[in-house]
């Protein structure tokens, strides 16, 4: 399983990194452009992850901005080796095979991902669920492969945050059932930005932006005094014309989209996409997008899937109770907004007024 797997992996950052190239999820608009002080935007890619990471760096030095960038990469790739789902050596392959054995001691930031993400289990009512993953596994949106109704039952008992024990003290982690497995796919990349972005910090770096994919973090003002400018990604678009819906200026923020048109496969006129419902073992058809703009990475990531599984009406709730700000697209192509993003977003387009594909 874990050999198929990852070979699916490679091809996934091929396809990343194409889909990234052109059709960016959350799009940058950023120009180099010298201010008084020569300050200039440094700015390097890297395969990463299984997708395509952008850091950014606002410095007068070149050597200084290309040192901090190589840093924040550093930081990452250290992440990825511990986190990595397909990797046997990673941490976190090494709690899912000794799930139902013993408790595994761990790293503080592998545990401290898990904590988080067990954080937004607790906030979302259980749907974000990293113990998704022996569900996740069924599935597989490149090759089209839909699993049995009776393959999802039969694996449904082994989803359950509840059963993931964390114990501060030894910093360990035990799953508490046999066949558990956790997948970070839905927190790693948040928190792969936050921990980018104190790297370029700590180097001195006052203005930047990480993407890694979809999840972006920005602080510092660009060269040009401005606040950093994100787009937000019409669900349905068609073309290139149409494939931003609004913006919005940030600093000292991150955004994260999760969204159903990112890997998806369709069947007799049913889209299926990789959020999936922990309580059905299914696709969730609570939303089109939802976007988060919230201090941490690792909370928008997070809560940007949540929230796609709680659906429209029960997601703007929580976000109002939490005090965090959000854009969720409906299934049906309405957009919903936190009260106070409502000034802040820039509509380009409006998705609602668009005809439904599926
Ligand atoms: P992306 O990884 O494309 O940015 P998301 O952040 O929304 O998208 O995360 C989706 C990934 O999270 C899936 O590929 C899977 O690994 C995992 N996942 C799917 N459904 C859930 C869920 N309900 N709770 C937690 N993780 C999930
Ligand atoms: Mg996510």
């Amino acid at each position: 399983m874990i050999k198929k797997l990852k070979v699916q992996s490679s091809k996934l950052k091929i396809l990343c990194f194409i889909f990234l190239l052109f059709t960016v999820h959350c799009s940058l608009f950023t120009v180099s452009a010298c201010s008084p002080q020569k300050e200039k935007i440094y700015r390097k890619s890297k395969a990463l992850m299984d997708t395509l990471i952008t850091i950014s760096a606002v410095s007068g030095s070149g050597d200084k901005a290309e040192k901090a960038i190589d840093r924040a990469f550093s930081e990452i790739e250290k992440l990825d080796s511990l986190l990595n789902f397909f990797s046997d050596n990673s941490e976190l392959s090494e709690i899912n095979r000794n799930a139902g054995l013993k408790a595994v001691a761990v790293s503080p930031e592998t545990f401290e991902v898990i904590e988080k993400a067990i954080y937004a289990s607790g906030k979302t009512s259980g749907a974000f669920d990293i113990t998704i993953g022996s569900v996740t596994t069924l599935w597989d949106f490149h090759k089209r492969v839909k699993p049995e109704d009776k393959q999802i039952k039969e694996r449904l008992p082994l989803v359950n945050y509840k059963n993931v024990i964390l114990n501060k003290k030894s910093s360990s982690v035990y799953l508490k059932k046999r066949g558990m497995l956790i997948d970070l796919g839905g927190i790693a990349k948040g928190y792969a930005a936050d921990k980018a972005v104190e790297a370029l910090k700590r180097e001195g770096i006052k203005s930047g932006l990480v993407a890694v994919s979809g999840e972006i973090k920005a602080f510092g003002l660009k060269p040009d005094s401005k606040p950093w400018k994100i787009g937000i990604r019409n669900p349905r678009a068609k073309n290139k014309e149409d494939e931003i819906m609004a913006t919005i200026e940030m600093t000292g923020m991150a955004i994260s989209t999760s969204g159903d048109y990112e890997r998806y496969f369709i069947i007799e006129g049913k889209r299926y996409h990789h959020i999936l419902n922990p309580k059905t073992g299914y696709p969730s058809d609570g939303c089109r997008s939802v976007s988060i703009i919230a201090k941490d990475g690792s909370v928008t990531d997070s809560f940007s899937t949540g929230i796609f599984v709680l659906g429209a009406e029960k997601g703007i709730k929580l976000l109002e109770e939490m005090g965090i700000d959000g854009i969720i697209i409906g299934k049906n192509g309405k957009i919903h907004t936190t009260p106070n993003l409502r000034e802040k977003l820039e509509i380009i387009r409006d998705s609602q007024r668009q005809k439904s594909t599926d």
